[in-house]
């Protein structure tokens, strides 16, 4: 289809954080773009970080990185994965960003002779930003994620700058939907309205009306409490749309569908509905559940308590375990306390994955982790650190150099196998310095890597500043570590393989960044695949 004005929909959160505004947003340009519609999604973030790049997992949990080598808030990940598209620098804005470039413009005289302010500066630039990103991507329809909840002090210049941007638009070409909670009281036995009635209130002060209530809740909305929600927040019953939980979140589409939520949103921007033709994706959810297997694969690393830092993992595995039909249930394993004996943690696991990551808390015990399943020849995929760690486990135990380490955790190791970046040596600044984003790799033939892609070239997503140190890499190809993916320039290991294992695969970019509901990563595929024979070896496959 093809349009020649932009169409804005702005998605505010109430009530309180993590009711999966990211998903919502997603799902809602799914089922957009499969009624023919170009759609992309932009996050506005509330924090003055200039990026998330610099923030620990326990604030922010993962730190997504898109092709053009921006480090950005996890729900771009969830955007990529459901709409199978490519994000970039431009779709995710924090405040900090937006107050840099004023600040920059003021220094520079931009604004000569007036007094830079929160309106009309600050929002000026905010919806400067929207506009942009409408106009490169070109898309029919823009979908604006706001950070954080309605009421928060931060988040105020961004619904300030909404209100603006609104004002001048016609009606049908911006929409405002606001995700609330509608909890359920058990002591009542009532669902009730009064949060979304308060949230909506402080939209409301702020000068935006949402046109579409999205309510969260665990149980079906009546049309009573629809009819009531939609009463004293000033919008009409049909605008009221219940969402409801669900087990897999790929379901979410699905299930708004069947509420009419996309129809909806399209008949209040007065655009024709088109077809919606899920079908592929019903295909998909129904081969999820009737995968009647289940295997256990452990991720070993520091983050086990908290799953936001590893989203895309977890992801890559749901996506690798529907194209394997199998479930995969991911035992946490934290390094930092894991015994000597790893083999009871790890004795009903199939596969171990041991994630990126940074500095040196539970180093040691990805080591014994690797070393299990290398000698017990159990599928093991390593991620950047993971990478790195198989490289200092092999060098260890299998090259005989006691001490090797990183120099990231040893700046005096005799055998520094892994060490920092030539063009990393002399960088000061931590924000954005690291090797960032998408770089060519170039697979040899038959190794497990290119069985997998079955393609020479490649292309992955980086986040990393040391590398192997190549001055091993004769070695490590002499005694069965070979070197399967290299930079095209032949300088930098990208991926490595243990020959004779079942599978026991390194790499130093990030293939989670890039696996899709559509299409699983062939990486994690391969991997699920081979955790999968391997259960069916040892007879660790369970019933589900
Ligand atoms: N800390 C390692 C490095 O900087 C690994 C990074 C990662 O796993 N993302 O190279």
């Amino acid at each position: 289809m093809f349009m020649k004005n932009t169409k804005f929909v702005f998605f505010t959160g109430g009530v309180v954080s993590s009711l999966g505004k990211g998903i919502a947003c997603s799902s809602l340009g799914v089922l957009l773009k499969s009624r023919g519609y170009s759609v992309t999604i932009l996050k506005l973030d509330p924090y003055i970080n200039v990026d998330p790049g610099t923030m620990s997992p326990y604030q922010h949990g993962e730190v997504y990185v898109t092709d053009d080598g921006a480090e950005t808030d996890l729900d771009l990940g969830h955007y990529e994965r459901f709409l199978n598209l490519e994000m970039s620098a431009l779709n995710n804005a924090t405040s900090g960003q937006v107050y840099y470039d004023v600040i920059q413009k003021e220094r520079r005289g931009d604004y000569l002779g007036a007094t830079v302010q929160v309106i009309p500066h600050i929002t000026d630039a905010i919806n400067e930003r929207i506009t942009r990103v409408a106009e490169k991507n070109k898309c029919d329809i823009l979908i604006t994620e706001i950070g954080g909840t309605v009421g928060d002090i931060e988040s105020l210049p961004f619904l300030e700058a909404i209100r603006q941007f609104r004002l001048n638009r016609p009606v049908e070409d911006t929409l405002v939907i606001h995700l609330t909670l509608v909890p359920y009281v058990a002591g009542a036995d009532e669902l009730k309205t009064k949060p979304t009635q308060h949230s909506v209130m402080r939209l409301r002060e702020i000068g935006l009306q949402p046109d579409v209530l999205l309510c969260r809740s665990d149980r079906e909305l009546s049309d009573v409490v629809k009819q009531k929600i939609g009463l004293f927040c000033n919008v009409t019953k049909e605008a009221v749309i219940e969402a409801l939980d669900v087990k897999v979140i790929y379901e979410v589409p699905l299930k708004y569908a069947g509420a009419n939520f996309d129809a909806l949103v399209l008949k209040k921007l007065k655009l024709p509905a088109g077809k919606l033709n899920m079908i592929d994706w019903e295909n998909k959810i129904d081969r999820y559940y009737k995968a009647d297997h289940q295997i256990n694969i452990a991720i070993c690393g520091k983050y086990v308590t908290l799953p936001d830092a590893y989203k895309s993992i977890i992801a890559s595995f749901l996506h690798a375990g529907m194209e394997n039909d199998v479930k995969v249930n991911l035992k946490w394993v934290n390094t930092e306390k894991i015994n000597d004996d790893v083999s009871k943690e790890l004795n009903d696991v199939c596969g171990i994955l041991v994630p990126g990551g940074f500095g040196e808390r539970g180093i040691e015990g990805k080591l014994k982790t690797i070393r299990y399943a290398r000698e017990n020849k159990i599928p093991f995929f390593g991620i950047c650190l993971g990478l790195q760690c198989a490289a200092i486990e092999f060098s260890r135990n299998v090259l005989g150099m006691e001490k090797a380490n990183s120099t990231e955790f040893d700046k005096n190791t005799p055998f520094p196998v892994i060490h920092l970046m030539e063009n990393q040596k002399t960088v000061k600044d931590m924000g954005g310095t690291m090797r960032l984003g998408s770089y060519p790799c170039e697979l040899q033939k038959k190794t497990k890597a290119y069985l997998a892609y079955k393609e020479e070239k490649i292309n992955e997503r980086h986040r990393h500043r040391y590398e192997f140190n190549n001055d091993y890499r004769d070695d490590f190809d002499k005694n069965g570590m070979i070197i399967s993916g290299l930079s095209p320039d032949g300088q930098l290991v990208e991926m490595i393989e243990l020959k004779g294992h079942p599978w026991f695969v390194g790499c130093q970019f990030h293939p989670e960044l890039k696996s899709r509901f559509a299409k699983a990563h062939p990486l994690f595929r391969e991997f699920v695949a081979a955790a999968l024979t391997y259960a069916v070896e040892n007879k660790l496959v369970m019933k589900r």
